[in-house]
């Protein structure tokens, strides 16, 4: 079967790496000449709005997915006219907009920080009176990796957040102090079975997560998994489904969710029984969803920039590579790699070795 991917980054390569033992094909479309999905399928090299190239896209799949959660949702309903598209394009639609994120959640009842629209100078006064500092200002649409955001901490702050983000609609929200960030990670098959993955532990630096640690027997992993069945039921879900929180006073407050293969289940690969991104596409093409259960410990780490080089990397025992075939560049994420053992304590020890190689690439 041949399945069409919306994007050619990192996640559809990993996703079509995935994919080939399953006796899937893949046509990737993606406005980048150098896509890194590119060499694991056909190309199709055009914008995403571009209808002659949809169309062809639509013909050469029996299914389609997206794996860059900013492919406009015009786009996906046109795909999803054509050919059966998941996630639905209103899941698409309900993660782009971080203030129709937030009513969502308000709407399924699920803890968020304090927050407000921002869409003039003077809403902005009004929000940090009404929410109180720190806070964060955010733009609604196209924000990643810490991108289109200003933390808030004195009054003195405001001009300066303004001038940067001001001119399209903003969200302020109350500056979480949270103790720990952690995500969920769940698939939805289309018949609307469900499995969950362990809850992950994420640590970000300047807004770019950096480390992944899934975590057995949370404490937090039943009410995760309640918060993240209510959306993805609402939003008739198929695939995987990534859901962030803030962990504060011992209580999930939700961040954000993704309608793609998430960065913080790159550990699964070799951590899980089956992956995020196998069963994704399980899910999608309507096959048993695969075992979430961990395979020991394990750990993730990104590569931010550039990575460390592979033959130091490969002499650490238990240490899995992943590199994009991504240009070095400050701030990119070029690869992860995902350390594995029988043990907590041996992990620990592989971790020595590991630190001591990551210095300049995390
Ligand atoms: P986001 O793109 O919203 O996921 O933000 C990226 C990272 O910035 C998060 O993972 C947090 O580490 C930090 N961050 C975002 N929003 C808040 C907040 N309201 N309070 C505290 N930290 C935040």
């Amino acid at each position: 079967m041949k399945i069409g991917i919306l994007g050619a980054g990192q996640l559809g390569r990993m996703l079509a790496l995935a994919g080939y033992p399953l006796d899937f094909d893949f046509v990737f479309l993606d406005p980048a000449a150098e896509a890194c999905a590119a060499p694991l399928g056909e190309h199709l090299h055009a914008e995403y709005a571009d209808e002659s190239v949809l169309a062809k896209f639509c013909e050469a799949c029996e299914l389609a997915t997206y794996e860059f959660e900013n492919v406009p949702e015009t786009v996906a309903r046109f795909v999803a006219a054509r050919v059966p598209l998941f996630p639905p394009p209103k899941a698409l639609g309900a993660g782009q907009d971080r203030l129709g994120e937030k009513r969502l959640f308000d709407a399924l009842k699920i803890p968020v920080p304090r927050y407000m629209p921002v869409a003039a100078r003077e809403a902005l006064d009004l929000a940090v009176r009404n929410i109180g500092l720190p806070c964060v200002l955010k733009t609604r649409r196209m924000g990643y990796d810490g991108k289109g955001q200003a933390v808030l901490r004195t009054q003195d702050d405001l001009d300066a957040a303004w001038t940067s983000l001001g001119g399209q609609p903003l969200i302020c929200e109350a500056f979480v102090p949270f103790d720990r960030e952690v995500s969920c990670l769940a698939v939805r098959g289309r018949d609307g079975a469900m499995a969950f993955y362990p809850i992950v532990e994420n640590v970000h630096r300047d807004g770019i997560l950096r480390m992944s640690t899934p975590r057995a027997n949370d404490p937090l992993q039943a009410e995760a998994e309640t918060y993240t069945r209510r959306v993805a039921e609402q939003l008739d879900y198929v695939g995987v489904l990534a859901f962030e929180f803030f962990v504060s006073a011992g209580r999930l407050l939700a961040n954000e969710i993704a309608p793609r293969v998430h960065n913080s289940g790159h550990w699964s690969i070799e951590g899980a029984e089956v992956s995020q991104f196998e069963n994704h596409l399980r899910a999608i093409a309507g096959l048993p969803l695969g075992s979430t259960a961990l395979r020991g410990h394990s750990v993730m780490f990104n590569f931010i920039g550039t990575a460390p080089d592979t033959a130091v990397l490969a002499a650490i025992p238990g240490l899995h590579v992943h590199h994009y075939g991504k240009a070095p560049k400050p701030q990119r994420k070029v690869g992860h790699a995902t350390l594995t053992a029988d043990t907590a304590e041996a992990l620990q020890g592989r971790r020595v070795q590991l630190d001591a190689v990551m210095e300049n690439t995390r």
